[in-house]
């Protein structure tokens, strides 16, 4: 099965080429030229696998030009017993009857971004093997927090390749910026940016199109690539955990086998519900995805009116890695849904990037109403969340976890709709202290990183993981800054070729 252009149906590449290059060149998005369905009982048969095992099965289905050793090699090291601190990997937990939470931060950020940046940089090397490149891979990253460690974390010390992220210096959290400036491993690096992320954004796409540069790397055997969720590589892990989690579902009597379920997701860049959507194409069976958006509600206007306009104001919230007003992967929505028309496709995408709008029309928008629901909340509504779930249910959820649960809450108050949900959490409460402390005990919300995470623990007699109490004291490697105009001359710096 081969990859094609949500712009350019003339593209036809392996998913081996797919991951090797990201984004196709006219700049549309790979997807699979059909999706892969569930065969007749092959729910049933991967509801009696371990999480491992269905990744490799679901996977097979996606990279067809990698062998059953590759992929299992890829799929072993990403989830290696020990990297994820439970071992179904991502686990449910039942919050009430009817409402099950997805954790998707177990593993070594504690964010949900870890279950794709595991294994990204294993599949991007067997990509580059399969395609014949011995190009040393360089991957550039502009991060506004969760994504920078975890890809740092994701390609550290991984033979031929090595990674550089730009931060900007007041727009992460003083753990995400902790988490990057302590960061092991030989090949890895991170540098703050005076600016804010779109100017750390900007930055890395300037370099990334500076066509004499890329000839530079090139004569040096290097060549630059990305770890963003426009990479089908990113994409197709998270597939695997929804399907993972209907099976648990099943397997724990939450829904009966063959039973529908709704999928709630808090959503920035549109990458984790699009994965969603994908499990239901499959056959996981799907009555509504519920896509929860913060104050930036550009989504909710979208999927409610099929008007996407990114002019507005941007807020910075409690809920930061959902703090974005283009969200690249709905791109790939838009052609699943839209009849795979490359034409109207290009068309609203070079609307979006001249007038920063478009509009998909009526008969688009009733599609997309009869599969999604949409809802936001800002931050008052995620602090109260946080508290009323803490206080009524014990259970203690990160801001953006929140918004998801908050979304959703309302969405079944005035829809009616009792379809056992299943609501993606994906990052660990300690990693956004700050928030969940003062949406607790405002009072308690004061002093250092570390005094409010004991705070936290104490009141909640919930422990911070290790990997994030462990970077007390810890040695701070990466402490630079530059300017925008310097990022060149940092990272031809960090590659050694100046
Ligand atoms: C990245 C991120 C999101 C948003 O995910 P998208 O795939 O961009 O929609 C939500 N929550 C957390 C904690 C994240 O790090």
């Amino acid at each position: 099965m081969n990859y094609t252009s949500t712009r350019n149906h003339r593209v036809s590449l392996s998913s081996a080429q797919a991951i090797a290059k990201g984004i196709s060149p006219e700049g549309g998005l790979f997807v699979p030229q059909r999706v892969p369905l569930f065969e007749e009982g092959e729910l049933r048969e991967l509801t009696g696998l371990g999480y491992r095992e269905r990744a490799k099965r679901i996977l097979a289905k996606y990279l067809t030009d990698f062998t059953a050793e590759e992929i299992g090699r890829c799929v072993e090291g990403a989830y290696a017993a020990g990297k994820f601190s439970s071992p179904e990997v991502a686990g449910l937990h039942t919050l009430e009857p009817g409402v099950e939470i997805l954790e998707l931060w177990r593993g070594p950020t504690c964010a949900f971004k870890d279950m794709a940046l595991q294994l990204l940089p294993r599949l991007m090397t067997v990509s580059a093997e399969k395609t014949g490149s011995a190009d040393k891979i360089a991957i550039l990253v502009a991060t506004s927090g969760d994504t920078g460690k975890a890809a740092l974390e994701g390609f550290r010390d991984v033979p031929g390749t090595c990674i550089l992220v730009f931060y900007p210096v007041d727009g992460v959290s003083p753990m995400q910026k902790l988490q990057m400036t302590t960061q092991e491993g030989s090949n890895v690096s991170a540098c703050a940016i005076k600016g804010n992320f779109d100017d750390a954004q900007n930055g890395v796409k300037a370099i990334f199109t500076d066509k004499a540069f890329e000839q530079r790397l090139a004569a040096r055997g290097i060549s630059l690539s990305s770890a963003n969720s426009i990479n089908w590589g990113r994409l197709v892990p998270q597939i695997v955990y929804y399907v993972s989690a209907y099976c648990d579902m099943v397997a724990k009597g939450a829904v009966a086998a063959g039973g529908k379920i709704n999928i709630v997701v808090p959503t920035g860049n549109f990458g984790n519900i699009l994965a969603a959507y994908y499990a239901g194409l499959m056959g996981v069976p799907v009555h509504r995805f519920v896509c929860a958006s913060n104050s930036n509600n550009v989504l909710t206007e979208f999927l409610q009116t099929g008007r996407y306009n990114r002019n507005r104001a941007f807020y910075t919230t409690s809920s930061p890695s959902m703090d974005i007003l283009i969200s690249s992967n709905l791109e790939r929505l838009l052609y699943l849904l839209g009849d795979e028309d490359t034409l109207r496709v290009n068309q609203w995408m070079a609307e979006l990037a001249s007038a920063g709008s478009y509009d998909v029309g009526r008969e688009l928008t009733r599609k997309i109403g009869e599969r999604f629901s949409a809802g936001f909340c800002d931050d008052k509504g995620t602090a109260q969340t946080i508290r009323e779930i803490f206080e009524t249910r014990g259970y203690l959820c990160d801001t953006h976890t929140a918004v998801a649960l908050n979304v959703y809450m309302n969405y079944r108050k005035e829809s009616g709709d009792q379809t056992p949900a299943l609501v993606a959490s994906t990052a660990n409460p300690f990693k956004f202290c700050a928030s969940v402390l003062s949406a607790l005990r405002p009072e308690l919300a004061a002093g250092s990183e570390f005094e409010m995470i004991e705070a936290l623990e104490s009141f909640t007699g919930i422990d911070c993981p290790p990997q994030l109490m462990n970077l007390r004291g810890k040695e701070e490697r990466f402490t630079g800054s530059c300017s925008v105009g310097e990022m060149p001359g940092v990272v031809e710096q960090f590659l050694q070729i100046v």
